[in-house]
């Protein structure tokens, strides 16, 4: 059943939806959050009392602005920039950086809004944020990613720092573009202060297994969760939107634990692949040649490119959205139930519209929502920080299993919380309630700041 909004909840709901006009995916993440806390407020009512709903709901800080650079042809060319500090009750604001042009401030404060209760789930010491830019890297030489990136770190600098806030990647931003920001905060601060970024290169102060963490974390959560219901990922077909760092690492944990993705994209269309995935294939023409996933059937005659297809058409018994956010529709949701998808795992944030959620809610199938089940990214980039602060750096075994252990207690933090809560087996309210408590809980303890 979807929960309805509770009586004393609704009020606060509306007045945030009031205040942040035209904001419209934030609005979908607050109101998806807002609408699992009733019976928190019941068990815990010096939460209403302190505002803690008010309080979280609002940014602690909002940065925009002008990022100016020179392109190839020597025209100036002119984007904004964000960083939305969220909250710090747990610790620095963390969260990655988004490049696409999409981005505008509804977007960033979504996944600044998510992030709050995604870092309090990791168990780690990290508060959340988010930023990023309406700069599209797509198509750009690396002269213009550096000289972009250098002029969106020369006002950036001022706001971060290993003890303030710790930016990471997130769609556009990847190895390459944190190299140009870390070096030129370097440059800016005369600080070599690793702990500022994390998904640094492995030569310069980055961790182990963090490129696949939250692809890696993501098939763990849903083998967990497969678990619960005595069932494993050997010998399911599996389906994994977009072909970029979260998907790609997601392909291969699902290889490894014995699955076989069949179909994967980008923004354009979808290869389908009946003999499963050529993994190494997707990597040389994303990560290497950064061309387009169309190029998948030049090498694979037998596969099929579909343009501009609908991903979710192929049937499968795991379904791992890995691309953006409302790429799951209530259409698409009802397919995927009838094409018999048992399991749903979101790499992507808040990639399943509310009716696609409502509809997988009701199946009662294993349905895993972002903020739990991708966390393993956000879990890693702390243990990068804490390398750093140690001046350590961890072998790929000792990370992974790490990695592993975060999302499995994650995964029983949820389940747990859910069936607290009343809901047994509802991941997006175990995820919800069990986050918001971690946070609120601290916030009582600093009074009203
Ligand atoms: P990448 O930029 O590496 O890859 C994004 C992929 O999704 C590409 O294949 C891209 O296709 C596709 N895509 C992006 N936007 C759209 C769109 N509007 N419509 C259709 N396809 C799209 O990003 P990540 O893999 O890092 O991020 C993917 C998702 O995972 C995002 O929702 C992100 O917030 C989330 N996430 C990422 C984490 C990380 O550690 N990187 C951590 C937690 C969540 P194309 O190349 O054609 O644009």
């Amino acid at each position: 059943m979807t929960p309805l909004i509770d009586e004393k909840v609704e009020p606060i709901l509306k007045e945030v939806l009031d205040r942040n006009p035209g904001e419209v995916e934030f609005h979908q993440a607050v109101r998806e959050v807002l609408e699992s806390l009733g019976p928190v407020l019941v068990k815990h009512p010096e939460f209403a009392e302190h505002k803690i709903i008010e309080r979280i709901c609002e940014p602690e800080r909002q940065i925009i602005f002008r990022v100016p650079w020179v392109d190839d042809k020597g025209n100036v060319q002119i984007n904004r920039g964000f960083r939305v500090e969220f909250n710090s009750a747990l610790g620095p604001y963390k969260g990655g950086l988004r490049f696409h042009p999409s981005v505008y401030l509804g977007i960033i404060k979504f996944l600044g809004f998510e992030q709050v209760f995604k870092n309090a789930l990791s168990g780690l010491p990290i508060g959340g944020g988010k930023g990023g830019s309406d700069f599209d890297p797509k198509g750009k030489s690396d002269a213009e990613v550096m000289r972009f990136c250098q002029s969106f770190m020369t006002e950036l600098y001022r706001h971060i720092g290993e003890h303030t806030d710790v930016p990471a990647g997130d769609i556009g931003v990847g190895g390459r573009e944190i190299g140009y920001m870390f070096g030129q905060y370097k440059r800016i601060t005369n600080r070599w202060e690793a702990g500022v970024m994390t998904g640094k290169g492995l030569d310069w102060g980055g961790s182990l297994v963090r490129t696949e963490a939250t692809g890696y974390g993501a098939a763990f959560f849903v083998d967990e969760m497969l678990k619960v219901r005595n069932d494993s990922f050997e010998g399911k077909t599996c389906v994994v939107s977009g072909s970029g760092n979260v998907a790609i690492y997601t392909m291969e944990k699902i290889d490894e634990l014995g699955g076989k993705t069949v179909a994967c994209s980008d923004s354009n269309g979808y290869i389908y692949d009946e003999k499963g995935i050529d993994l190494e294939l997707v990597k040389q023409i994303k990560e290497i040649e950064r061309r387009r996933i169309s190029t998948y059937i030049d090498v694979h005659k037998d596969a099929k490119y579909i343009a501009k297809g609908n991903i979710w058409e192929i049937p499968c018994q795991v379904a791992m959205p890995s691309a953006t956010q409302n790429e799951i529709n209530g259409k698409d949701a009802i397919l995927l139930l009838k094409n018999g998808c048992i399991a749903v795992g979101e790499g992507a944030n808040m990639p399943t519209t509310p009716k696609g959620v409502k509809a997988f809610l009701e199946a009662e199938i294993a349905y895993g929502p972002g903020k739990a089940a991708n966390a393993g990214g956000v879990a890693t980039s702390a243990l990068e920080m804490q390398q750093n602060a140690r001046r350590d750096s961890w072998t790929f075994k000792h990370t992974e299993n790490r990695l592993r252990e975060i999302m499995q207690t994650i995964h029983q933090n949820c389940y747990e919380t859910a069936e607290e809560f009343g809901t047994p087996g509802n991941y997006v309210n175990g995820a919800n309630c069990a986050g918001f408590i971690k946070v609120a809980k601290a916030m009582v303890a600093f009074g009203v700041i």
